[in-house]
Protein backbone atom coordinates (compact mmCIF):
# COMPACT_ATOMS: atom_id res chain seq x y z
CA UNK A 1 0.00 0.00 0.00
CA UNK A 2 2.70 2.27 1.06
CA UNK A 3 4.13 2.16 -2.74
CA UNK A 4 1.21 2.53 -3.91
CA UNK A 5 0.55 6.01 -2.44
CA UNK A 6 4.68 7.00 -3.90
CA UNK A 7 3.35 5.44 -7.21
CA UNK A 8 0.09 7.62 -6.50
CA UNK A 9 2.06 10.78 -6.07
CA UNK A 10 4.01 10.30 -9.38
CA UNK A 11 1.21 10.62 -11.19
CA UNK A 12 0.15 13.35 -9.37
CA UNK A 13 2.88 15.33 -10.30
CA UNK A 14 3.21 14.34 -13.84
CA UNK A 15 -0.72 14.29 -14.59
CA UNK A 16 -1.93 17.27 -12.38
CA UNK A 17 0.90 19.33 -10.74
CA UNK A 18 3.15 19.34 -13.80
CA UNK A 19 -0.16 20.12 -16.05
CA UNK A 20 -1.16 23.18 -13.84
CA UNK A 21 2.36 24.83 -12.77
CA UNK A 22 1.44 28.10 -11.95
CA UNK A 23 -1.43 27.26 -9.87
CA UNK A 24 0.47 25.55 -7.56
CA UNK A 25 3.43 28.29 -7.66
CA UNK A 26 -0.03 30.61 -6.32
CA UNK A 27 -0.18 27.93 -3.99
CA UNK A 28 3.70 28.49 -2.50
CA UNK A 29 2.81 31.30 -1.80
CA UNK A 30 -0.03 31.94 0.21
CA UNK A 31 -3.25 29.94 0.80
CA UNK A 32 -6.65 31.21 0.85
CA UNK A 33 -9.14 28.72 1.88
CA UNK A 34 -12.41 29.60 2.02
CA UNK A 35 -13.81 26.93 4.17
CA UNK A 36 -13.14 25.18 7.13
CA UNK A 37 -13.92 21.41 6.89
CA UNK A 38 -14.54 19.62 10.06
CA UNK A 39 -15.27 15.92 9.25
CA UNK A 40 -14.57 12.10 10.59
CA UNK A 41 -11.08 10.63 9.96
CA UNK A 42 -12.91 7.56 8.11
CA UNK A 43 -11.53 6.86 5.15
CA UNK A 44 -14.53 7.20 3.40
CA UNK A 45 -15.58 10.39 3.47
CA UNK A 46 -12.66 12.41 1.85
CA UNK A 47 -13.60 15.89 1.19
CA UNK A 48 -11.41 17.08 -1.72
CA UNK A 49 -12.73 14.07 -3.61
CA UNK A 50 -16.83 14.25 -2.61
CA UNK A 51 -16.79 17.89 -2.96
CA UNK A 52 -14.71 18.01 -6.08
CA UNK A 53 -12.91 20.64 -4.68
CA UNK A 54 -8.56 20.98 -5.77
CA UNK A 55 -5.85 21.65 -3.36
CA UNK A 56 -5.88 25.66 -1.40
CA UNK A 57 -9.40 25.56 -1.24
CA UNK A 58 -10.80 23.70 1.95
CA UNK A 59 -8.83 24.01 5.54
CA UNK A 60 -9.69 20.56 6.86
CA UNK A 61 -9.54 18.92 10.52
CA UNK A 62 -10.99 15.77 10.66
CA UNK A 63 -11.48 13.45 13.80
CA UNK A 64 -13.56 10.62 14.60
CA UNK A 65 -16.93 11.13 15.00
CA UNK A 66 -16.54 14.95 13.24
CA UNK A 67 -15.89 16.02 17.11
CA UNK A 68 -16.26 19.74 18.62
CA UNK A 69 -14.84 19.71 21.59
CA UNK A 70 -13.96 22.56 23.59
CA UNK A 71 -10.82 21.08 25.23
CA UNK A 72 -9.51 19.71 22.24
CA UNK A 73 -6.12 21.91 21.50
CA UNK A 74 -5.56 20.29 18.03
CA UNK A 75 -8.90 21.72 16.91
CA UNK A 76 -8.97 25.19 18.63
CA UNK A 77 -5.14 25.88 17.23
CA UNK A 78 -7.03 25.32 13.33
CA UNK A 79 -10.55 27.31 14.76
CA UNK A 80 -7.93 30.35 15.87
CA UNK A 81 -5.58 29.53 12.68
CA UNK A 82 -9.30 29.63 10.62
CA UNK A 83 -11.14 32.53 11.85
CA UNK A 84 -8.45 35.14 13.04
CA UNK A 85 -5.58 34.37 10.49
CA UNK A 86 -6.96 33.15 7.36
CA UNK A 87 -10.64 34.67 7.99
CA UNK A 88 -12.62 31.90 6.54
CA UNK A 89 -16.21 32.92 5.93
CA UNK A 90 -17.82 29.25 6.49
CA UNK A 91 -17.25 26.14 8.69
CA UNK A 92 -18.84 22.99 7.42
CA UNK A 93 -19.16 20.30 10.10
CA UNK A 94 -20.03 17.09 8.21
CA UNK A 95 -21.10 13.79 9.94
CA UNK A 96 -21.37 10.78 7.95
CA UNK A 97 -24.32 7.89 7.91
CA UNK A 98 -22.25 4.85 8.57
CA UNK A 99 -19.97 6.00 11.24
CA UNK A 100 -18.12 3.90 13.25
CA UNK A 101 -17.29 6.18 15.96
CA UNK A 102 -21.27 7.09 16.42
CA UNK A 103 -21.79 3.41 16.04
CA UNK A 104 -19.82 2.95 19.06
CA UNK A 105 -21.35 5.14 21.23
CA UNK A 106 -24.02 2.40 21.37
CA UNK A 107 -21.37 -0.31 21.84
CA UNK A 108 -19.42 -2.14 24.67
CA UNK A 109 -15.86 0.08 24.96
CA UNK A 110 -14.07 -3.61 25.22
CA UNK A 111 -11.02 -2.73 26.42
CA UNK A 112 -10.85 0.66 24.14
CA UNK A 113 -9.44 3.08 26.70
CA UNK A 114 -9.13 6.67 24.51
CA UNK A 115 -12.12 6.53 21.75
CA UNK A 116 -14.95 6.00 25.20
CA UNK A 117 -13.45 9.37 26.42
CA UNK A 118 -13.41 11.20 23.31
CA UNK A 119 -16.54 10.12 22.29
CA UNK A 120 -18.10 11.70 25.47
CA UNK A 121 -18.38 14.69 23.46
CA UNK A 122 -21.29 13.59 21.19
CA UNK A 123 -23.42 11.52 23.89
CA UNK A 124 -26.07 13.79 24.43
CA UNK A 125 -26.31 13.16 20.77
CA UNK A 126 -27.77 10.00 22.05
CA UNK A 127 -29.60 11.58 24.92
CA UNK A 128 -31.47 13.85 22.83
CA UNK A 129 -32.38 11.11 20.45
CA UNK A 130 -34.04 9.08 22.59
CA UNK A 131 -35.78 11.68 24.64
CA UNK A 132 -37.11 11.73 20.70
CA UNK A 133 -38.01 7.93 19.99
CA UNK A 134 -39.82 7.89 23.40
CA UNK A 135 -41.86 10.77 22.64
CA UNK A 136 -43.07 11.69 19.24
CA UNK A 137 -41.14 9.38 17.02
CA UNK A 138 -41.77 5.97 18.36
CA UNK A 139 -39.96 2.84 17.47
CA UNK A 140 -37.38 3.07 15.05
CA UNK A 141 -35.30 0.27 12.94
CA UNK A 142 -31.58 -0.15 14.50
CA UNK A 143 -30.34 1.99 11.25
CA UNK A 144 -33.16 5.11 11.53
CA UNK A 145 -31.87 5.27 15.08
CA UNK A 146 -28.55 5.47 13.90
CA UNK A 147 -29.34 8.33 11.50
CA UNK A 148 -30.55 10.09 13.59
CA UNK A 149 -28.13 10.38 16.10
CA UNK A 150 -25.59 11.03 12.96
CA UNK A 151 -28.05 13.82 12.38
CA UNK A 152 -28.09 15.55 15.92
CA UNK A 153 -24.49 14.94 16.56
CA UNK A 154 -23.45 17.63 13.48
CA UNK A 155 -26.56 19.75 15.57
CA UNK A 156 -24.54 19.19 18.75
CA UNK A 157 -20.90 20.08 17.38
CA UNK A 158 -22.52 22.64 15.78
CA UNK A 159 -23.53 23.96 19.29
CA UNK A 160 -20.21 23.53 20.88
CA UNK A 161 -18.79 25.39 18.11
CA UNK A 162 -20.62 28.04 19.24
CA UNK A 163 -19.10 28.10 22.84
CA UNK A 164 -15.46 29.54 21.38
CA UNK A 165 -16.00 33.43 22.24
CA UNK A 166 -14.53 34.30 19.01
CA UNK A 167 -16.36 32.02 16.84
CA UNK A 168 -19.45 33.25 18.68
CA UNK A 169 -17.95 37.10 17.95
CA UNK A 170 -17.10 36.37 14.49
CA UNK A 171 -20.95 34.95 14.08
CA UNK A 172 -22.67 38.29 15.33
CA UNK A 173 -20.26 40.39 13.17
CA UNK A 174 -21.80 38.34 10.63
CA UNK A 175 -17.79 37.59 9.47
CA UNK A 176 -18.82 33.84 9.67
CA UNK A 177 -21.50 31.07 8.82
CA UNK A 178 -21.85 27.71 10.02
CA UNK A 179 -23.58 24.87 8.38
CA UNK A 180 -24.27 21.55 8.96
CA UNK A 181 -24.10 18.21 6.36
CA UNK A 182 -23.91 14.76 6.50
CA UNK A 183 -22.56 12.52 3.91
CA UNK A 184 -24.51 9.41 2.66
CA UNK A 185 -22.02 6.67 1.50
CA UNK A 186 -25.17 4.56 -0.22
CA UNK A 187 -25.57 7.79 -2.61
CA UNK A 188 -22.55 10.01 -2.54
CA UNK A 189 -24.60 12.87 -1.57
CA UNK A 190 -24.72 15.53 1.29
CA UNK A 191 -27.52 16.41 3.18
CA UNK A 192 -27.90 19.75 4.56
CA UNK A 193 -29.11 19.23 7.94
CA UNK A 194 -28.57 22.87 9.26
CA UNK A 195 -27.79 25.50 7.64
CA UNK A 196 -26.72 29.45 8.39
CA UNK A 197 -30.20 30.38 8.62
CA UNK A 198 -31.16 27.60 11.23
CA UNK A 199 -28.51 29.59 13.65
CA UNK A 200 -29.48 32.92 13.25
ZN1 LIG B 1 -17.15 8.44 11.10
Amino acid sequence: MIRTLLDGNRRFVAEVFDQDKAYFADLTRAQNPTVLWIGCSDSRVPVNTITQTKAGEVFVHRNVANIVATNDWNLSAVLEFSITHLHIPDIVVCGHYGCGGIRALDADPGADRYIPIWLINAQKAVTRVERRLEGELGEVDPETRHRLIVDENVRLQLEHLQEYPFVSAALKARQLRLHGWVYDMASGAIRVISSPDDLA
